[in-house]
């Protein structure tokens, strides 16, 4: 617990940091960028216009860099209503297909037709389960490879969801970094996917956690916890 907390912690003084950085750089970006269009014609006129795209464009991208840095970074807290969980995990294993197909791997659904209604922010929860599966086609690289997205309920009280891959696995010190921010070992990683996915799970005060061999592949299961109505239904059932 102590460790989460001060994960959380972390996260919530760097997404502090980022949006302070973020807006100080914006706004000079946004003057040069004016100044550069008022230029715009003087240059072309002497024959600099291709000077001006790649301005402009680089321009473009360093603002791109930064809107995508602070929503990664950013900890909204959750906005709950009830949500049928099926419903997010098929849209997952949809959204993935194509990537699924382009990238030589099958995506496996192991779950029951119904799923319980939980009390979770939909673009959230959905997030989390994105950035697993997405991990998991990094992990699987170039080989022909599974994922297979299950769930279930434990103990009548949690709905537990699993995401495995038969991808390269991680060792004992990958995993214990998994969580930090800014932890990737990817040569164009972020680092802020497990990270943010461990906050909005604490959020919904739920739990996420790894399984991994070296070589074989990597379980990630996430369990959130059933409302008080869906515990007595199933009790009752
Ligand atoms: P990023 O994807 O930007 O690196 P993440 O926080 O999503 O950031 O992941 C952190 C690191 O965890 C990855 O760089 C990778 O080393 C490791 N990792 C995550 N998921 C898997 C997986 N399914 N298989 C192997 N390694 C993984």
């Amino acid at each position: 617990m102590e460790q989460s907390a001060f994960q959380n912690e972390k996260l919530a003084m760097l997404g502090k940091i980022a949006a302070g950085v973020a807006h100080e750089i914006r706004n000079p970006l946004t003057s040069v960028k004016g100044f550069i269009q008022l230029l715009q014609n003087d240059l072309i006129q002497m024959g600099k216009e291709d000077y001006v795209k790649i301005i402009l464009s680089e321009l473009d991208r360093v603002n791109m860099i930064i809107h995508e840095f602070l929503s990664a970074s950013k900890t909204s807290p959750p906005e709950k209503k009830a949500v049928e969980m099926s419903e997010i995990l098929r849209e997952v294993v949809l959204l993935c297909q194509s990537e699924a197909n382009l990238r030589n791997c099958e995506i496996i659904s192991e779950m029951p037709e119904t799923l319980p209604r939980l009390m979770v922010d939909r673009q959230q929860i959905k997030q989390v389960f994105l950035n697993i599966v997405k991990n998991a086609f990094d992990a699987i690289e170039d080989k022909p490879g599974k994922i297979f997205v299950g769930a279930d309920i434990e103990a009548g009280s949690w709905l537990r969801v699993t995401i495995r891959d038969n991808g390269k696995g991680m060792d004992e010190e990958t995993m214990s970094h998994l969580f930090e921010p800014f932890f990737t070992t990817k040569e164009k990683g972020t680092g802020l996917g497990l990270a943010t996915s461990y906050q909005i799970i604490e959020n919904h005060n739920g739990m996420i956690y790894v399984e991994s061999q070296v070589g074989r592949g990597t379980t990630f299961t996430v369990k959130l916890p059933l409302s008080d109505y869906e515990r007595q239904a199933i009790a009752l059932a």
